[in-house]
């Protein structure tokens, strides 16, 4: 029996993990949050002490490299790296812009393919990420393209770094974000666009419950 899969794309702090983490819960599907994947190979490239941008010398060290997807008792996801859980290391601001670098470089996005087209074949889910409906699954059922403009995605992710007591200020939390659109909407692979067949969704005037109803409803309709 095929799976369902619902694929959930945009740019960095439009809210699609809360999101997609509330409608897997709601669904009973698997939540699969592939920018962790990036982030940990961005990790290693950063404690390897290659420049992310390098694509040769992040190539030569993909071999090296070992990712693999976990889930907490409360259905919470884990990502190891070589065995080591790096959860928390992958969530640093540092980390952010390696996983953005280092995804602009094909044999990354190749090597990260398989984990998450392997996943879909064998769970339902809701994936999240920037090309989930245009290259990993573009026979998704339901492909949903969330967005919000950049101000309130960095008010968002600001509040976030905080209340994890990440020391930073609202100004580089803004160009970060801007930095990170134009990385990731500007490179040549898989670069970050609504799928042809995408339902937009805006959350700037919406909260997240409300935002969690509109994508429940959409999805309720086509299943
Ligand atoms: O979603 P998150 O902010 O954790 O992703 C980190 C970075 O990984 C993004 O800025 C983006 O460059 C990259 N990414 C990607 N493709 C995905 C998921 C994330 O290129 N499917």
């Amino acid at each position: 029996m095929s799976h369902i899969a619902v694929a959930i794309d945009g740019p960095s702090g439009a809210g699609k993990s809360t999101l997609a983490r509330m409608t897997a819960k709601h669904f009973g599907f698997i939540y699969v949050d592939t920018g962790a994947l990036y982030r940990t190979v961005g990790l290693y490239v950063l404690r390897s002490g290659a420049d992310p941008k390098d694509a040769d010398a992040v190539t030569a060290l993909l071999p090296k490299i070992n990712v693999e997807l976990g889930y907490d008792s409360e259905g919470v996801q884990r990502m190891y790296l070589n065995g080591e859980d790096v959860s928390g290391d992958i969530r640093l601001p540092e980390v952010s812009m390696a996983a953005s670098d280092v995804s602009a470089i094909p044999s990354v996005r190749a090597f990260l393919l398989d984990t998450q087209r392997s996943l879909a074949e064998r769970y339902d889910v809701i994936m999240d990420g920037r090309d989930i409906g245009t290259v990993v699954l573009p026979n998704a059922r339901l492909k949903i393209f969330l967005t919000a403009s950049a101000m309130e995605r960095a008010r968002r992710r600001f509040r976030e770094l905080r209340e994890k007591g990440v020391e930073t200020d609202f100004d580089t939390v803004l160009r970060d974000i801007e930095l990170r659109d134009r990385n990731d909407s500007s490179r040549p692979i898989a670069p970050l666009r609504p799928a042809e067949d995408a339902v937009i969704v805006d959350t700037t005037e919406h909260g997240l419950n409300e935002s969690f109803e509109i994508i429940r409803d959409i999805i309720e309709v086509r299943r």
